[in-house]
């Protein structure tokens, strides 16, 4: 049910995203005889070429897998072709998927990534040359597809994520995660709820939904997901999957240590600063002679207490928190976020409902679960409220109309995502100062028209927020 809801609701965004291709398609199908659409494969002229493993599946019905919307024709590899894509990270899985994603025939990609090429990424991310170390992952990954494949344009971004406006965002029509931090992911989830509009009525502006793919693989473990923002379960609700960084309580790392990574951090947290070793230097865990000297004592350690497993190389990836990276596991889970893409751009088949477990630890496990929605989520349950004021307006008046409307308690916040425009509290007298000289000032100075404010207020329930955007009637 579902998942036919979400398909009715790509195939009308994407009627919608892309205007010309009602015309486009008329024309192209007036010219086509039945007959040629009943051809096989086999004769197809376009059979000998790189697309040939592609249309199978875009071409061609299918009995087993199909999505009730699903229409074979050459129409469906078009689509694959407009389709603007966004990739966030072009590190192990960013890799994977520009790679993926243009071989399915993609051709309107870009990606963004911030991160230098490190001599270390190189065993795995095979966009990568020797001399390429230093240079932006965006730009050298995005040309190195642009020279392979003709037809395919990505465009890089070398900066964060953060730095894009949400007109960026707005430009695609999925954004394929593949990201080692939940941060981030977290921060690209917000962005994309954002987006999607909800009417007047409480429902989602469909066409403004623009689908999350996200990836993460942590060692021989990945997961691959879909969120649809505001009617699926998003990032934010499901938190509590992903694990804390490895922190260890002090407790157990000074009197009960039962791993051997409890032994590293032993020597790191305590005693390090307790023996001072090379002069009282601070622990860099780039050198060599600091990584040793852990190493040893974490060893003694781990024989008092009868535990084994320390060596150098967990001694530094503890030291350097490093979650090894394995180079299958990263195309298992890009190989099934392009599927989840190309199953979008087309209904080939369904679409997993909701998140894919991989698992080759010890054989291999993968298998599907839906993933509930929080209703409680503050991040894709929140409204926009729409106010009509006048620019001249007082932002005091403002308030005081907003504390009516929504039932707040007399001490209520108000900022944009930039900074606060009214905040008042005992901790930060720096800007209680400026929120009260604010509440002179005409609401044309302070906010822009359209743009989010969040209005927070100990009264509300769930998220302890509303989201406003004000219009000017003047
Ligand atoms: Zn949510």
């Amino acid at each position: 049910m579902f998942q036919d809801m979400v398909s009715k609701h790509w195939q009308s965004y994407y009627f919608h995203s892309i205007q010309y291709k009602t015309s486009f398609l008329e024309n192209r199908m007036g010219k086509m005889s039945s007959s040629f659409r009943r051809m096989s494969i086999s004769n197809d002229p376009l059979a000998n070429n790189r697309w040939r493993d592609i249309r199978r599946l875009t071409d061609r019905d299918s009995i087993h897998l199909r999505n009730p919307n699903f229409e074979p024709g050459p129409e469906n590899f078009e689509i694959i072709q407009q389709i603007r894509v966004l990739v966030i990270g072009a590190g192990g899985l960013g890799c994977e998927l520009l790679k993926n994603l243009a071989l399915c025939g993609f051709q309107h990609i870009e990606v963004i990534d911030m991160d230098t090429i490190d001599l270390s990424n190189l065993n795995r991310q095979f966009l990568f040359r020797e001399s390429d170390i230093g240079k932006s992952k965006a730009e050298v990954a995005a040309a190195f597809v642009n020279e392979r494949i003709e037809g395919c344009t990505v465009i890089p971004h070398n900066c964060r994520i953060e730095e894009k406006p949400p007109s960026f965002y707005r430009s695609f029509h999925i954004v394929v995660c593949g990201l080692d931090s939940v941060n981030a992911r977290r921060w690209m989830n917000a962005m994309l709820c954002d987006l999607a509009q909800v009417n007047a009525m409480g429902e989602v502006e469909e066409n403004t939904v623009i689908p999350m793919i996200d990836g993460g693989t942590e060692g021989f473990k990945g997961n691959a997901r879909i969120v649809y923002p505001r009617m699926s379960a998003c990032i934010d609700c499901t938190l509590d999957l992903y694990p804390p960084q490895m922190n260890f309580p002090l407790c157990t790392i000074a009197h009960t240590p039962r791993l051997p990574e409890h032994c590293v951090e032993y020597v790191k947290v305590i005693q390090w600063d307790e023996l001072k070793p090379f002069q009282g230097a601070d622990l860099d865990a780039d050198n060599p002679n600091h990584v040793d000297w852990v190493f040893e004592k974490a060893m003694e350690r781990s024989q008092q207490y009868d535990i084994r497993g320390v060596d150098r190389r967990l001694t530094q990836g503890v030291l350097k928190r490093i979650i090894p990276a394995v180079a299958s596991t990263n195309a298992v889970i890009a190989a099934s976020c392009s599927i989840e893409a190309l199953k979008l751009a087309t209904n080939i088949a369904n679409n997993i409902n909701n998140y894919l477990n991989f698992n080759d630890v010890d054989g291999v496990y993968c298998g599907t679960v839906e993933m509930g929605r929080n209703p409680e989520c503050p991040t894709c349950n929140r409204r926009s409220e729409v106010i009509s004021v006048s620019r001249t307006d007082l932002l005091k008046s403002f308030l005081e109309n907003l504390v009516r409307a929504f039932n707040l308690s007399d001490n209520p916040s108000l900022t944009t995502g930039t900074g606060s425009i009214y905040e008042v509290s005992e901790f930060f007298p720096d800007i209680a100062e400026r929120s009260k000289n604010n509440l002179n000032r005409p609401l044309g100075d302070l906010v822009s028209e359209n743009s989010e404010l969040l209005l927070s207020d100990i009264s509300l329930k769930s998220s302890n927020s509303i989201s406003i955007r004000v219009k000017f009637t003047d």
